[in-house]
């Protein structure tokens, strides 16, 4: 075995149906006493029922967290921790709600306590982004990673069948990435695995039955350990492609993340055997761009960039978008083949 380095994220994290029910004792654990919980519009109710369950240890409920952190929102809600001197973040909600509390605690250290209701892993990495003028930055930084994660499944049977399928790929695409990371060691290709298995069993469940309590606390866990990959090793094109068509073309994170993976993978495919050989086990299929392709199909989730919001006419522009700034890749980036991998994605086809 070859020498690694292996990065434990220090988070505690409290899993199980139910979970829920341990809030306070870890608030308290945190020594938190004035909470600020933080949520979208959309989860205002599911927010304000976990706000009561802190009585006066809550100081307020944020409701305004939105995609991709605007630099206003992301002031708005500082400015509100601050006021009201609130000693702790708590996050009830997806990516974007996590990115919020990750936003305020950049700025004031503050801890955060997330309650994850999709599967987009973020409660699990120190990476934050905010958007200014347009453009998302992105770093890493410590102060980020919440101190403290609740899962709680009953949480997640509000998710429609929709966005769980694209949720759980998106979750799937930190794990598959994560195989062939530069930095990649066995600890994490375990997480990887573990993560890519438990969520191709639970998201068929999960879409054929939101209610399934199984389903979804398999796909939960399975999200858990994605998202530990994802906060401990480097990604590569799939994750580059995805911000780059994110940000510059506004496509939705989930949809454009499960659109694009089965063919990012296939790119991949001669340059990395035993990352797509463990996939491809994880998954049950032969091969794991195929194994992937297939899984979104019997989601019946999205599988062409057209149908998701895209341009014909901005390909070109991905492509050359794509090119910039190099990064690590386990197969070179060529053009050419970069066109025709984002030409299979628009159109919706198999992965080559
Ligand atoms: P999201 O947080 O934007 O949620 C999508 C919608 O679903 C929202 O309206 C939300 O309120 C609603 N929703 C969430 N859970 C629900 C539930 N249980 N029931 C009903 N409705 C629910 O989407 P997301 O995919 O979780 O997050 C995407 C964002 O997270 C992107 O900005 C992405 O860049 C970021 N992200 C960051 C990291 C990281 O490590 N920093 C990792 C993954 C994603």
């Amino acid at each position: 075995m070859r020498e690694f380095v292996y990065i434990g994220q220090p988070a505690r994290v409290v899993f199980g149906v139910g979970a829920l029910q341990h809030l306070e004792r870890e608030i308290e654990l945190l020594g938190a006493e004035r909470a600020l919980v933080l949520c979208t519009p959309q989860q205002k109710d599911q927010a304000h029922e976990v706000a009561a369950r802190l009585g006066a240890r809550c100081v307020g409920v944020f409701d305004q967290a939105v995609m991709h952190v605007p630099i206003d929102t992301a002031r708005a809600a500082r400015e509100q921790a601050k006021r009201l001197n609130a000693d702790c973040a708590l996050a009830v909600g997806g990516g974007s709600t996590t990115g919020l509390g990750k936003a305020i605690a950049l700025e004031s250290s503050l801890p955060i306590l997330a309650i994850p209701t999709t599967y987009a892993g973020s409660e699990m990495t120190p990476i934050y982004g905010i958007t200014e003028a347009g453009l998302k930055k992105t770093g890493r930084d410590a102060r980020v990673l919440p101190k403290t994660v609740i899962y709680d499944p009953t949480l997640t049977l509000g998710l429609p069948a929709a966005l769980s399928a694209t949720s759980g790929m998106n979750a799937i695409a930190h794990a598959v990435e994560g195989l062939y990371a530069q930095d990649a060691n066995p600890i994490t290709s375990v997480l990887a695995q573990e993560g890519i298995r438990a969520l191709a069993r639970g998201l068929p469940r999960v879409v054929s039955d939101p209610s399934d309590l199984e389903g979804r606390s398999e796909c939960l866990y399975g999200a858990w350990l994605c998202g530990s990959v994802l906060g401990s090793v480097g990604m590569a094109l799939h994750h580059k492609l995805c911000h780059t068509l994110g940000g510059s073309f506004n496509l939705p994170h989930a949809e454009t993340h499960t659109v694009v993976l089965p063919h990012a993978i296939a790119y991949n495919r001669i340059a990395a055997p035993q990352a797509m050989r463990l996939a491809a086990e994880a998954l049950g299929a032969d091969d794991a761009a195929r194994g992937l392709y297939e899984l979104a199909r019997r989601l019946r989730a999205p599988d062409s960039l057209r149908d998701i919001g895209m341009r014909e006419s901005d390909v070109p522009r991905a492509v050359d978008l794509a090119m910039l700034s190099p990064y690590y890749n386990p197969r070179p980036l060529e053009p050419a083949a970069i066109r025709k991998l984002l030409d299979n994605a628009y159109h919706g086809r198999e992965p080559a």
